[in-house]
C-alpha cells in the first residue's frame, strides 16, 4: 500500500473514532437527569420490531454475553404454545411487525426451532406479508451447522460466525449504577437498543429490549409485561429498574466505543450472580 493510501486510511479511522467519541459524549449528556428532564429521552422504543429470546441455552458461553449465558446458564426458553400466544396477540392487536428476530441464547439449538418458524411464517403468510422473519445465530457447533441449511428460504439468517467464547463485546456487566460517573443518570431514558433492535419477548414476557429480560431473570424483579404492550406504553418503568445494570446504557449505547475481549463485571453484578447461584428467582411465565 502506498504511503498516501496509508495516511488516508489512518485519517479515516481517526475520523470514525472522533465521531464515535463525540456521539458517546452526547449520549452521556442526554442521559443525565437535568438534561432528560428538559429534552426528554433521546430514544423511543420500537413499535414495529421485536426480538424473541426463544432459549437461553447456547453452544457458546461468551465473555460479556448480554444474556448472561456464561454467568447464569439456563435452558429456559419459549415453547410453541407461547409463540402461538405471541402471534395471536399480534393479530388481535393488528400488529404487523416489520421484523421478528429469533435469538437467545442460540436459537438454532431450540428443540422446536422449525415448528417455531412454521408458526411465524404462517403469521407472515396469512396476516403480515411484509414482516421479515430473521434468525440470529452464532453459527457455532455441529448441531447449529447441521440445522442452518435446513432453514426455510424465506427466513433471513444473520450469522455472526463466532469461533470461540472470546469476542469483542461491550462490557455488559459493568453496571452504570456502580460508577460515580452515572450518579445523576436517568435510567428511564434507556438507550438506542429498544429502538434499533426492537422490544424483547422472553420466557417471562415483554421488555423494552431482550437484554432487559435477561437482566430481570438474574435479578428476579419479575417486572415483565404479561401481554403485548400497547403502542402508548413507553416501557420506561422497566428501563428505570433494569438499565442501571446494563453496560450498554453507558454513553447512551450510541456507539460500540469501549468494547473488550476479556471478562469484566462490576460489584452489583458480582452480587447479583452470587445471589442467583444460591437461589434462582421465581419468575412468572409468559
Ligand atoms: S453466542 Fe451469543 S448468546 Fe451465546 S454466549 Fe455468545 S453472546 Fe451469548
Ligand atoms: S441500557 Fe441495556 S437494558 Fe436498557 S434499554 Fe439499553 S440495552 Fe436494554
Amino acid at each position: 500500500m502506498s504511503t498516501f493510501k496509508k495516511i488516508k486510511l489512518k485519517g479515516y479511522y481517526a475520523a470514525v473514532w472522533c465521531r464515535r467519541f463525540a456521539m458517546s459524549i452526547y449520549g452521556y449528556i442526554r442521559s443525565l437527569k437535568p438534561v432528560s428532564a428538559i429534552f426528554g429521552p433521546l430514544f423511543e422504543r420500537s413499535r414495529d420490531c421485536i426480538e424473541i429470546d426463544i432459549t437461553y441455552a447456547c453452544s457458546l458461553a461468551c465473555y460479556n454475553c448480554n444474556r448472561s449465558v456464561r454467568q447464569a446458564p439456563s435452558s429456559e426458553g419459549l415453547n410453541t404454545d407461547q409463540i402461538r400466544k405471541f402471534v395471536s396477540e399480534s393479530i388481535s392487536g393488528n400488529k404487523k411487525w416489520r421484523r421478528i428476530r429469533l435469538l437467545g441464547g442460540e436459537p438454532m439449538i431450540h428443540p422446536k426451532i422449525f415448528e417455531v418458524l412454521d408458526i411465524l411464517l404462517e403469521y407472515k403468510r396469512e396476516f403480515s406479508a411484509d414482516t421479515e422473519i430473521a434468525v440470529h445465530t452464532n453459527g457455532y457447533g455441529k448441531a447449529v451447522e447441521k440445522r442452518l441449511p435446513l432453514l426455510p428460504s424465506d427466513v433471513v439468517i444473520v450469522n455472526t460466525s463466532k469461533e470461540s467464547d472470546v469476542n469483542w463485546f461491550y462490557p455488559f456487566n459493568m453496571a452504570p449504577r456502580d460508577s460515580a460517573f452515572y450518579k445523576f443518570a436517568d435510567y428511564s431514558v434507556g438507550c438506542r437498543v429498544p429502538l434499533e433492535c426492537g422490544i424483547g419477548l422472553t420466557p417471562y414476557g415483554y421488555y423494552p429490549c431482550a437484554a432487559a429480560g435477561s437482566i430481570d431473570r438474574v435479578l428476579g424483579l419479575n417486572i415483565a409485561r404479561d401481554k403485548l404492550p400497547d403502542d402508548d406504553d413507553d416501557m420506561r418503568d422497566q428501563m428505570k429498574k433494569l438499565c442501571e445494570y446494563c453496560g450498554s446504557f453507558k454513553m447512551g449505547g450510541i456507539t460500540m466505543f469501549g468494547q473488550v475481549d476479556y471478562e469484566v463485571a462490576s460489584p452489583s453484578w458480582d452480587v447479583a450472580y452470587e445471589k442467583w447461584r444460591k437461589e434462582k428467582p421465581k419468575m412468572s411465565v409468559y
